[in-house]
């Protein structure tokens, strides 16, 4: 059969190619054994205490219409301009690789009528997504991100119940970031805010100042000057208008009350008027999770988000007000406290260790019998030295340590032996089970 298949592989693949192995592409990460306990552990924490505030878990394809993102994420958006893994299907179609989640969520709110359920609808979704950007710490052009977002709440709630979940998230994982917010106003009174921040950069000695990217975004998406990363635009940035002493009445007030409400809830953060986030769907409140940085460097992010009022209507939904957040993976993993996941992991209750065929035998049996019970059972019976069975008892940190030869066989018993204190004991082999459920409900 083997043969048979590998003829008809050569005749389609006459030559296989040759030459140096495989290496991954560029930018990609392989998640390696033992790395997955701490994912595990964070999408767990994700998921328990979304569903606790209402979230519910959704998915959406991996694949979308190139027009999607060019349509939300914004034209001019590096995304769309530059990182987009996008290319013409056979069928002469356009299509991207999710270069971001949120619109491949709100096409799927509009097109699947969620407006129909109860508002505010409130969704978590997990998933991979591709960016072809310059490979940073902890961000690879194939990353993870949990998203969490609320559909159909206009007031500030919704704003506070994410960071609420943000700052409930980090506890739990142990990680120390701080929580900035700006207000981005809205299509009354940015404009506004835009010719001024457009004439302060036209000035002659701020424009010569200026690099050669931001000349252009100067003309195509002026509020990206002020989240340049080279030094002197930065510089310039402190010195630039502020969009906070801009912003019209109902904008001034929508943000006085999400500060307010997260006075009241004790959580801190911090108001950064530099903070615009890349994307042209925001409106009102954005805000990003950031490391405080250690060097000179700038603070890394772990995620952000905001509300985005508008995007739903323009991407040919009803007017719907909605908000979201997005937390990297990669980035998460980078600071997550690894005592939590240890706590996290189950640690198996006995460990059954054999000599000899006979003893291997009955502990094949004594397994099935004992994880029938309940138990949390491991086993190495591959393994024919007793060393190193115990050896990778103790690397499982396991309590017990069951250990049968062929004197035991012989006499119907069993070597019950304790990992942490060393101490061994001879057990009836027909009791074992009814004894172990017993130690282990004290030790429980
Ligand atoms: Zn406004
Ligand atoms: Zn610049």
């Amino acid at each position: 059969m083997t043969k048979k298949h590998d003829k008809l592989v050569d005749l389609v693949t006459p030559s296989r190619p040759t030459g140096p192995i495989a290496h991954r592409v560029k930018g990609m990460k392989d998640i390696q054994p033992g790395a997955y306990p701490a994912w595990e552990f964070l999408l767990q924490s994700a998921g328990r205490l979304a569903r606790l505030r209402g979230f519910e878990r959704i998915d959406t394809p991996v694949l979308e219409s190139y027009s999607l993102y060019e349509r939300s994420s914004g034209r001019t958006s590096d995304i769309v301009t530059k990182e987009m893994y996008s290319f013409l299907d056979k069928s002469g179609e356009r299509l991207a690789l999710r270069p971001e989640a949120t619109p491949g969520i709100v096409r799927a709110y509009i097109e699947h009528g969620w407006f129909n359920l109860p508002q505010p609808v409130k969704t978590l979704w997990y998933g991979p997504l591709f960016r072809r950007d310059k490979p940073q710490l902890g961000r690879y052009r194939q990353h993870y991100q949990l998203n969490f977002d609320i559909f159909g709440e206009p007031g500030p709630l919704a704003e506070v119940e994410l960071i609420f979940l943000i700052h409930e998230l980090l506890n739990d994982w142990g990680i120390e970031a701080q929580i900035d917010i700006n207000s981005l106003g809205c299509v009354d009174c940015r404009p506004n805010y835009i010719n001024e921040l457009v004439k302060y950069y036209k000035e002659k000695k701020h424009r010569e100042q200026l690099c050669p990217d931001c000349r252009k975004r100067l003309i195509k998406n002026p509020l990206r000057l002020l989240d340049c990363k080279e030094p002197a635009c930065e510089a310039l940035a402190q010195g630039a208008p502020q969009l906070i002493d801009f912003l019209c009445e109902p904008c001034k007030q929508h943000l006085v009350k999400v500060l307010e409400f997260l006075d009241n809830l004790g959580i801190q953060y911090n108001l950064n008027s530099q903070l615009v986030r890349g994307l042209d769907y925001y409106n009102r409140t954005v805000f990003e999770v950031v490391m405080p940085s250690e060097s000179a460097q700038r603070p890394l992010a772990l995620g952000g988000g905001g509300r985005y009022d508008q995007l739903i209507e323009s991407l040919g939904g009803r007017p719907t007000p909605a908000c979201g957040f997005a937390l990297g993976m990669e980035r998460l993993l980078l600071y997550l406290d690894p005592h939590k996941v240890e706590v996290s992991q189950t640690r198996p209750d006995v460990f059954l260790a054999q000599l000899g065929d006979g003893p291997r035998l009955k502990s094949l049996q004594l397994f099935e019998e004992l994880r029938q019970a309940g138990l949390t059972v491991h086993q190495a019976f591959t393994k024919n030295s007793l060393k190193s069975q115990l050896a990778l008892a103790n690397q499982l940190k396991v309590k017990y340590a069951l250990i049968i030869g062929q004197k035991e066989l012989l006499d119907g018993t069993i070597l019950l032996r304790d990992m942490e204190s060393g101490s061994q004991e001879v057990l009836d082999l027909k009791r074992v089970k009814s004894i172990m459920l017993k130690r282990l409900a004290k030790t429980k």
